[in-house]
C-alpha cells in the first residue's frame, strides 16, 4: 500500500534568504488574492466562476502585462499550486458534503506565509534545493523516508519550516488486534472510550492560557507600533505557536494510542458546526455550556473534533485498521443498557439514569457504549452508517454568497 507522510525541518536561514522566501511567499499570496477578486466579481455578476485551467491563463496575461509583470520573478509552479489550491477551495465551498467549508478568503500578509512546489527541489544531505531561492541548510532532525513529492515552504512564529509529503510503499498492512471500540467526543472530557478509558479536555494547557492573558495585558499597556509592542506581539505569536504545538502533540498522542488498541474504531459522525450551534439550545431550553463552547474555545473544539477524526482515519490505513462513522442520532438519549429512548434520561450534562430501567452511569459512558453499539448494527446487518446527515442542507448557498457580496 502507497501512504503519503510529511516530514517536517526547520530552515537555517540568513536575512537575505528569509527576504526571497518572504518575497516568494508575497507572490504567492498576490496571485490568490487577484484570482479570487476575479471569480467573486464573477459570483456577483452571475458569471460561472473560473477553473484551474482558465485561472492559469489568466495568470500568463497578468506574468505578461506591464502592471503585473513583477509576478516573472515568482516561482511559476508555487504560484499554479495556489491556483490549485483556490480551485479546491471554491470546490470545497460549494460542497454540499462539507457543510463546514465557506467560501475562500483572502490571504493576509503575516498571516500566510507559505508556498508549495511539486517539483524541481532537491535534497542533498542538511540541504535542499528550492527554485529561485537556491540552496537552503535545514536541522535535519529526522530521516527523511519514501519518495518526496511536494515541497511546502512556511514561516510561523519567527522561523522558516519546510514540510516534504512524501509517498511510502508500506505493504499491506494487519493490524495487530481484533477489538473494536466506541468513542463520544465531549467538551468536559475531550474523548471517552466504550471499554473505559478517558482522555482529559484540550483545556489542561490552562497555565499556558493565563500567561497568553498577562502578555495581551502586557501588549496593550504597549504604545501601539512601537519597538517594545512589535517585541511584544512577537511574543505572543510564540506563544500561540507553542500552545497549538502542545495541542497537536495532545490529539497524536490520542489518536496513536486508540488506533494501536483497536483494530476497528466507530465514530459519530458529527456535522461538527451543527453541533457547536446545538450548544446554545432553544430558548425553552438552553443548552448548559454555553460559555464553555463560546468563541475561540468552540471553534478549536470544532477543529480538535474533526482533526481527531482525521488522524484516526490515516492512521488507522497505515495500521490496516478501520474507522466507522455512525450516524449519531440519539445516541445521548438512548439508554445502552436496556434501548430505551428519552431525553429526560439524560438529567444533566455528566449525568444519565434511564426513566425505565433506572440504569445510572456517566452520560459521555452511556454515549460511548450506544456508539459502539450502533458500531456493531451496521457492521452486523450493513445498515446505511450515515441515514440522516445526507439530508442535512448546505450551509450556504450560491444566493446568500451573493447577498454576502
Ligand atoms: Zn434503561
Amino acid at each position: 500500500m502507497l501512504i503519503r507522510k510529511a516530514f517536517q525541518y526547520q530552515l537555517k536561514t540568513t536575512p537575505e534568504i528569509e527576504q526571497m522566501l518572504f518575497e516568494q511567499a508575497a507572490f504567492c499570496r498576490f496571485v490568490w488574492n487577484k484570482a479570487l477578486e476575479l471569480n467573486l466579481r464573477r459570483l456577483k455578476d452571475g458569471l460561472p466562476l473560473l477553473w484551474f485551467a482558465e485561472l492559469c491563463f489568466w495568470l500568463k496575461l497578468w506574468k505578461s502585462s506591464e502592471e503585473l509583470g513583477f509576478l516573472k520573478a515568482g516561482d511559476s509552479q508555487a504560484l499554479q499550486q495556489r491556483l490549485k489550491d483556490l480551485d479546491r477551495a471554491f470546490k470545497d465551498g460549494f460542497d454540499k458534503q462539507q457543510p463546514n467549508k465557506r467560501i475562500p478568503i483572502w490571504r493576509k500578509k503575516g498571516k500566510d506565509e507559505s508556498f508549495r512546489i511539486p517539483q524541481r527541489f532537491k535534497f542533498d544531505g542538511n540541504r535542499v534545493y528550492i527554485p529561485k531561492i537556491g540552496w537552503v541548510c535545514f536541522r535535519n532532525s529526522r530521516k527523511l523516508e519514501g519518495k518526496p513529492k511536494n515541497l511546502t515552504v512556511s514561516y510561523r512564529a519567527g522561523k522558516w519550516y519546510i514540510s516534504v509529503q512524501c509517498e511510502i510503499e508500506i505493504g499491506e498492512p494487519q493490524h495487530p488486534s481484533h477489538s473494536i471500540v466506541g468513542i463520544d467526543l465531549g467538551v468536559k472530557r475531550f474523548a471517552t472510550l466504550s471499554d473505559g478509558v478517558v482522555y482529559e479536555p484540550l483545556n489542561s494547557f490552562k497555565k499556558h492560557q493565563q500567561k497568553l492573558k498577562r502578555e495581551q495585558q502586557n501588549l496593550a499597556r504597549k504604545v501601539k507600533f512601537s519597538a517594545n509592542w512589535q517585541k511584544q506581539k512577537a511574543r505572543i505569536a510564540r506563544l500561540h505557536s507553542k500552545i497549538a504545538d502542545c495541542r497537536k502533540d495532545y490529539l497524536h498522542k490520542i489518536t496513536t494510542k486508540i488506533s494501536n488498541s483497536h483494530a476497528m474504531i466507530i465514530i459519530e459522525d458529527l456535522q461538527v458546526r451543527n453541533m457547536s450551534k446545538s450548544a446554545k439550545g432553544t430558548l425553552d431550553s438552553p443548552g448548559s455550556h454555553v460559555c464553555q463552547k463560546a468563541g475561540l474555545n468552540r471553534s478549536i473544539l470544532d477543529q480538535a473534533w474533526s482533526e481527531t477524526r482525521r488522524q484516526l482515519e490515516y492512521k488507522q490505513q497505515w495500521k490496516g485498521g478501520d474507522v466507522l462513522a455512525i450516524n449519531p442520532a440519539r445516541t445521548s438519549q438512548t439508554c445502552s443498557c436496556c434501548g430505551h429512548i428519552d431525553p429526560a434520561s439524560r438529567v444533566s450534562q455528566a449525568l444519565f439514569n434511564c426513566t425505565n430501567c433506572g440504569k445510572e452511569l456517566n452520560a459521555d459512558d452511556n454515549a460511548a457504549l450506544n456508539i459502539l453499539a450502533a458500531g456493531h448494527a451496521v457492521l452486523a446487518c450493513g445498515e446505511p452508517p450515515l441515514g440522516s446527515s445526507m439530508k442535512q442542507e448546505p450551509v450556504q448557498s450560491r444566493k446568500s454568497i451573493a447577498a454576502y457580496l
